[in-house]
C-alpha cells in the first residue's frame, strides 16, 4: 500500500500523520509514501535497501517522523498501541499552531506555557532538556545546534 502524492506531501509536513490516521500498525516512509508494517530502519530495512539512506540522513530530513509503528513500540515496552499515539498527539502541537510558533521565539510566554518549551522542529512540547545528551534534539533529531541557528534562541 503506498499513499498518493496529496497524502503523501501533507504527511511529509506532518510528523504525526499516522497518529492523526489512526496508524496504530503502520509507519508511512516520508521519501515514497510506502505504508510499512513495522519499522524503516535499520540495516536491510526499507530506508536502507528501497532508498540508499540511514536512518540518521532521514531524520535530519523529515524532523520528527516516526520510525517504528506505535505497535512495535507498545509490543516491546508492553505498553497499550493506542494509549501510546493518544499520548503522543497530546504532547505535540497541532499543526497550525506550530506553523505559529516556529515565527515567534517568544511563543510559549504569549501562550502561558511556563514548565515547556516547543520544539520548533516537531512540534513536541519538552519538559526535559532541549539540548545535552539526553536532550530532545539530541535523541530525536540527532542534530544539537540545527535549532538554535534556525529558530533563533528558544
Ligand atoms: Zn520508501
Ligand atoms: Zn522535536
Amino acid at each position: 500500500m503506498r499513499l498518493g502524492p496529496k497524502d503523501l506531501a501533507a504527511c511529509r509536513k506532518n510528523p504525526l500523520w499516522e497518529a492523526h490516521h489512526g496508524l496504530v500498525d503502520r509507519v508511512v516512509c516520508r521519501k515514497c509514501g510506502a505504508l510499512l508494517r513495522i519499522c524503516l530502519g535499520n540495516k536491510p530495512g526499507h530506508l536502507w535497501t528501497q532508498h540508499g539512506i540511514s536512518v540518521e540522513g532521514y531524520k535530519a530530513k523529515y524532523a520528527g517522523a516516526r520510525i517504528f509503528s506505535y505497535q512495535y513500540i507498545a509490543d516491546r515496552c508492553g505498553y497499550d498501541a493506542p494509549e501510546l499515539m493518544k499520548r503522543d498527539l497530546e504532547r505535540h502541537l497541532p499543526s497550525r499552531q506550530l506553523a505559529e510558533c516556529r515565527k515567534d521565539p517568544a511563543w510559549e510566554a504569549r501562550n502561558s506555557v511556563i514548565d515547556r518549551v516547543v520544539c520548533r522542529k516537531c512540534g513536541a512540547m519538552v519538559r526535559s532538556p532541549m539540548h545535552g545528551k539526553n536532550g530532545h534534539l539530541w535523541s530525536r533529531h540527532d542534530k544539537l545546534s540545527t535549532q538554535i541557528r534556525k529558530y533563533g534562541d528558544v
